[in-house]
């Protein structure tokens, strides 16, 4: 067998077996080259929210590809990219009234970054130039975004000479639903962060709510509140990476929205588009926006990606939006999350199994997290023979399926989680 020329992500290749070879898909399943189908627990890391091969997106991108399917955004415009724009303005936490395009969720941070530090520089504040994240943070995989990755658990250690220094908090612990007084030793532990370090800092970012790919470790409203005010307090730009938690994973359309708070930019990406092209949205106050309107040429944002406001991506985008709201998305996340909890959560089964550490669910989020990643060997081969594609990591074993995703099937995914605590036991 020759060497393979596709080379896959996060794998070792040399001892990879063959992928399953996708040849198509329809709402929540995949369809296989050997004419097998899964139920894709993950929609594709999160992203493909209305499930695949969705008519009305499809649609909208046969239609925007007749008319234009690419043009540079540098000194021109178009009406999806000014449609989109106005649209997200009018959807997300009220203040954040500018948006600007990038190609990937990596990216969105790489421009929020930047703009957080030119801001302060604009600002008079040239010194503060970093980044404050939080331990457990997964921001992307570009050399900015790996720098504010936890740097620990993270998997860019290897790196970590050739990154520059950002602080880290600690990494929020009380649950989604903790009353305010058992979030005070996280909220301290943040401020504590900030005393020491605000004088240099640009931001704090995070993933409200939900750190996905740290754990899916969730926190709670009243932290995301905390931040904010702590934001203000310390003269710190606030950054939500909405990456994953934008487009109503944790059950609201934006994280945000459960803690009431409006950040100073948010970047959003994945469902932005439901999956079906690469594109990200980085949103600013009018407060951050302002900063760069000067006599200077040199103060503008200096940031321009080829693709960035691709007309198909903006198109599919917005279709994806009406999709959202005609078909009531946030009330099939409702149903989705109150059949995780009952059938995860609350299984008396995994509840009482000494291999498992906890069990959380937010909205369309749910992880099992084992306390031996070794638990979870053979668990992706167990699911794939009951028709379910499970992608675990590490000691977790989660699912954010497509909204799209039907009860039974909902149930199906489930029992898969279920099944193979339950058959691995024997
Ligand atoms: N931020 C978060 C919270 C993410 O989950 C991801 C991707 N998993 C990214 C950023 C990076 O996005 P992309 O893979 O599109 O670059």
């Amino acid at each position: 067998m020759p060497p393979p020329t596709l080379w896959h992500p996060y794998a070792q290749m040399k001892a990879l077996p063959p992928a399953p070879k996708v040849v198509g898909g329809k709402g929540a399943w995949l369809q296989l080259e050997n004419g097998e189908s899964l139920l894709d627990a993950t929609c594709s890391w999160w992203c493909m929210i209305h499930g695949y091969g969705h008519p009305r997106l499809i649609e909208a991108l046969k239609r925007q590809a007749d008319t234009l399917c690419h043009v540079m955004l540098g000194g021109l415009t178009h009406d999806p990219a000014q449609q989109l724009a106005d649209a997200l303005v009018r959807v997300t936490p009220e203040g954040l009234n500018h948006v600007f395009y990038s190609d990937s969720g990596s990216v969105g941070m790489e421009v929020a970054m930047k703009m957080a530090v030119q801001y302060q520089a604009q600002r008079g504040r040239p010194e503060k130039h970093r980044m404050l994240s939080l331990m457990r943070a997964y921001h992307g995989d570009t050399s900015g975004c790996m720098a504010v990755c936890d740097p620990e658990e993270g998997m860019h250690s290897l790196f970590a000479g050739f990154l520059p220094k950002q602080h880290f908090a600690p990494a929020p612990t009380a649950p989604f639903d903790a009353p305010r007084e058992a979030v005070e030793a996280d909220i301290a532990a943040l401020r504590s962060t900030l005393e020491r370090c605000h004088h240099e800092l640009a931001a704090l970012l995070m993933e409200p709510l939900l750190q996905a790919a740290g754990g899916l470790n969730m926190t709670s409203p009243h932290y995301v509140q905390a931040a904010r005010e702590l934001c203000n307090e310390f003269n710190v730009l606030l950054i939500f990476d909405e990456v994953a938690t934008g487009f109503g994973r944790t059950g609201k359309r934006f994280a945000a929205e459960h803690a009431g708070v409006t950040p100073d930019i948010m970047v959003l990406s994945k469902g932005l588009t439901g999956g079906y092209l690469g594109h990200a949205a980085t949103l600013a106050t009018s407060h951050v926006y302002e900063a760069f309107l000067s006599d200077e040429p040199d103060h503008a944002f200096m940031h321009g990606p080829t693709f960035m406001g691709n007309p198909l991506a903006c198109r599919v985008a917005l279709e994806s939006l009406a999709v959202f709201e005609e078909e009531n998305y946030l009330s099939k996340i409702d149903t989705l999350n109150a059949m995780l909890r009952q059938e995860l959560a609350e299984d008396a089964s995994l509840r009482q199994d000494s291999r498992i550490e906890d069990i959380r669910v937010l909205g369309a989020t749910a992880v099992i997290e084992v306390t031996d990643a070794q638990s979870l060997e053979g668990v992706q081969a167990f699911a794939r023979e009951h028709g379910v594609w499970l992608r675990p990591f590490g000691r977790w074993l989660y699912t954010m399926p497509a909204y799209v995703t039907t009860p039974e099937e909902m149930h199906r995914i489930t029992s898969a989680m279920k099944g193979w605590f339950a058959f691995s036991k024997l």
